[in-house]
């Protein structure tokens, strides 16, 4: 026998001791804890090792690879022009050269009208408003640039129109104001592609209280008004989200518990980070949104990511001095706050483009991939980001369409 193979044998013999030893001598623990012990220093290394520049290259990958989708972008119809249009890089934070730059699949153009008074008069020229904006989006996709963008209405069109190469539109109504009180025309949103609406916007509306009654505790319904009720009906009936975003706590407690659909607040961010926040979900807010299956779209709108930052850095640059403004990395401590509380399967994104926004780092479609990269960094996976980029969206809506698709079979029953 070879002396030197008795030697490595009885060599490995001693290690195999000596490691047995090792392990014995560790503190008891349950298997699943001290697996989750001696995996992360490999994963340490691994990160470790990567290069800044291959870092970014695994993002890049990453940010083409998934759907990158903005939940809530604000619309002037002064840009659906022949001769002013979203073909141009215009001065707005959301057009199609922007998009293209910033690897942006879909934007969810926004049906915005502002509270006004609940009055048959207020109520028409509301709807004005609301047709103008629904008409202007329709030319973009039909006339302007149907070669470059297309409206989906399910996630089987997101999903069809960027393995073609195009941009998605897709419709969002923020405030319910325009429909007076006519509960048969949310048909007619829905026909004309609308599948999310807020019951109200900054002031209290037929349908709702609004979170701005925070301000002087005046609430007009204490919740949602017996119009606002049949609303979510009608909602649910036709697979349209209920965006709770902009109603009071009161009204999207009453709204969650009403719905037979998951819901969604398609531009909010957490209010534990910043309480003066109204726009924002308080903790229990959340975690109810996450129980009814619905997701909450973080919104990069600076001053509702972080007051205290922004009112600073304003102060300071009125007087011509410089402080640090509200960035990507401000407004991702949100996504990492509700992962955290919540889930990852009940997060998303939104910018809150040509009516807020302002994030340093993330200003416009075109820094898209900023926030993408930030993510990396962060150690979500492919999968969250997937997930957080549209992929939770789109499940809610697949799942409120199935519902409805439910209760009309229950009604033609
Ligand atoms: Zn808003």
């Amino acid at each position: 026998m070879n002396t030197a193979f008795v030697k490595s044998a009885r060599t490995s013999l001693m290690l195999s001791v000596l490691l047995l030893l090792m392990v014995s001598c560790g503190p008891a623990e349950p298997p699943v804890q001290s697996a989750a012990v001696a995996e992360p220093p490999v994963m340490e290394t691994a990160v470790a090792v990567e290069s800044e520049s291959a870092l970014i290259e695994r993002a890049r990958g990453i940010h083409e690879r998934v759907i990158v989708m903005d939940t809530h972008v604000d619309i002037n119809t002064a840009n659906f022009t022949p001769d002013i249009n979203y073909l141009q890089d215009l001065n707005t934070q959301v057009n199609l050269p922007k998009m293209d730059q910033g690897g942006m699949d879909v934007a969810w153009l926004v049906v915005y009208t502002g509270q006004g008074p609940l009055t048959e008069e207020g109520y028409n020229s509301a709807e004005a408003n609301a047709m103008d904006k629904f008409s202007a989006i329709h030319r973009l996709v039909s006339e302007i640039a149907p070669d470059r963008i297309e409206l989906a209405t399910t996630s089987e069109d997101v999903r069809r129109i960027v393995a073609s190469g195009k941009k998605v539109a897709m419709i969002g109504v923020e405030n319910a104001y325009p429909l007076g009180e006519d509960i048969s025309k949310i048909q007619d949103y829905y026909d004309m592609g609308a599948r999310y609406i807020s019951l109200s916007h900054n002031g209290h509306s037929q349908f709702s209280d609004s979170n701005t009654g925070e301000r002087d505790d005046v609430w007009l319904h204490n919740g949602l008004s017996e119009l606002g009720r049949q609303a979510i009906v009608e909602m649910n009936r036709l697979g349209i989200l209920i965006d709770i975003s902009h109603p009071s706590v009161e009204a999207n407690r009453q709204a969650i518990e009403l719905s037979r659909a998951p819901v969604i607040a398609s531009h909010s961010s957490a209010r534990a980070l910043d309480p003066t926040v109204s726009r924002n979900l308080w903790d229990e807010e959340l975690l109810a949104v996450r129980d009814n299956g619905g997701v909450v779209q973080a919104v990069a709108f600076r001053g509702y990511v972080d007051s205290e930052k922004h009112r600073a850095w304003r102060e300071a640059n009125e007087a011509g001095e410089s402080a640090p403004p509200v960035d990507v990395n401000d407004f991702v401590d949100h996504i990492d706050y509700m992962v955290e509380l919540i889930g990852i399967d009940h997060v998303g994104i939104s910018g809150d483009f040509d009516g807020g926004g302002g994030v340093t780092g993330w200003n416009d479609a075109s820094e898209t991939f900023n926030i993408t990269l930030e993510l990396v960094r962060r150690g979500y996976s492919e999968e969250d980001i997937a997930k957080i980029w549209g992929g939770n969206i789109l499940r809610v809506l697949d799942e409120a369409q199935q519902i409805a698709a439910q209760i009309q079979s229950e009604a033609g029953a």
